[in-house]
């Protein structure tokens, strides 16, 4: 692909953003890194796993040296050993590199010096900003997406509005996003709680066939099994009028096989075994299971 300056802008910026991994004290092991991207989207697929807060000063760091406007300059040097006497903090790719061709150093001010073929930026104040896009943790590697240019720009002001529009809606400060995020996984967690509360409650006091409309059953399988071990001599139903769970306790004397055959003439067509009845169910199914659990 042709070497174009917004791809130019991407890749200095990488540079950068190694460098100050680097800085951090991480050993990167870089796997690959793509910058001249059609979709001017780098990528960097690191072997180990790098901490979100460490990626994040990382980026921090980059569009500080952004707006120093550090001066990028390239020195061809004959070989590997004389580019490394006049640069000691140089940064190279060793699988990739012939030590005994020339070198070709790129030096960010007084920031990074880097052995590199590609284009560059003549001073960072071209790139204009640096932004991570996403980071993925798959299999002990990281993989950083990470944009330049106006392709930072709009990406930022794009998140901004994202979350501006989010908080006008449930009326949080935007800048408080992650407080509301928190609080609200407070409070499901409590509704939760309070759910789980009142199906147990309903459970112990009704021996009938509970009908909860419009709530998924599934999601109380876990509180219905519990309930069923710890009381023994229950069998419970419960359904939202679409699917039906039935759960029988094992002292319970109730005989699930025989109601199953009565539902199976109306068109039941779930499973059917001796502690349980599951599957879909219509009007008449549910009238009947109604009518057999009251007699
Ligand atoms: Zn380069």
């Amino acid at each position: 692909m042709e070497e174009n300056i917004q791809g130019a802008r991407l890749h200095t910026a990488e540079h950068m953003f190694a460098r100050a991994l680097q800085e951090q004290g991480l050993d990167i092991h870089v796997r690959k890194a793509d910058t001249y991207r059609e979709d001017n989207i780098g990528k960097a697929y690191v072997k180990e796993i790098i901490p979100f807060e460490k990626i994040i000063e990382a980026e921090k760091t980059v569009n500080a040296k952004i707006i120093e406007n550090l001066i990028v300059t390239e020195e061809n040097f004959e070989n590997l050993d004389d580019a490394m006497r006049k640069n000691p903090k140089l940064r190279f790719n060793e699988d990739r590199l012939d030590k005994e061709k020339n070198v070709r150093v790129v030096t960010i001010g007084q920031y990074d010096f880097s052995a590199c073929k590609h284009r560059h930026v003549k001073q960072t104040s071209e790139i204009m900003m640096f932004a991570v896009k996403r980071i993925s943790y798959l299999g002990g590697e990281t993989e950083i997406e990470f944009i330049a240019g106006n392709d930072a720009l709009l990406f930022l002001l794009q998140i901004k509005n994202e979350v501006l529009e989010s908080a006008m809606d449930r009326h949080f400060v935007p800048e408080k996003l992650s407080e509301y995020i928190k609080n609200e996984n407070e409070r499901i967690i409590e509704i939760e709680r309070e759910e789980k509360e009142i199906l147990h409650r309903l459970l112990e006091s009704n021996s009938q066939l509970i009908v909860l409309k419009d709530v998924k059953i599934s999601k109380f399988y876990g509180e219905l099994n519990y309930f069923i071990k710890t009381h023994a001599e229950r069998c419970i139903a419960i359904t939202n009028e679409q699917q039906i769970t039935i759960m029988k306790g094992k002292d319970c004397k109730v005989d699930l096989l025989k109601i199953g055959e009565e539902l199976k003439t109306l068109g039941f067509s779930g499973s059917i075994n001796e502690s349980s009845i599951n599957g879909k169910v219509n009007e008449k199914i549910v009238e009947e299971i109604d009518k057999l659990w009251k007699a």
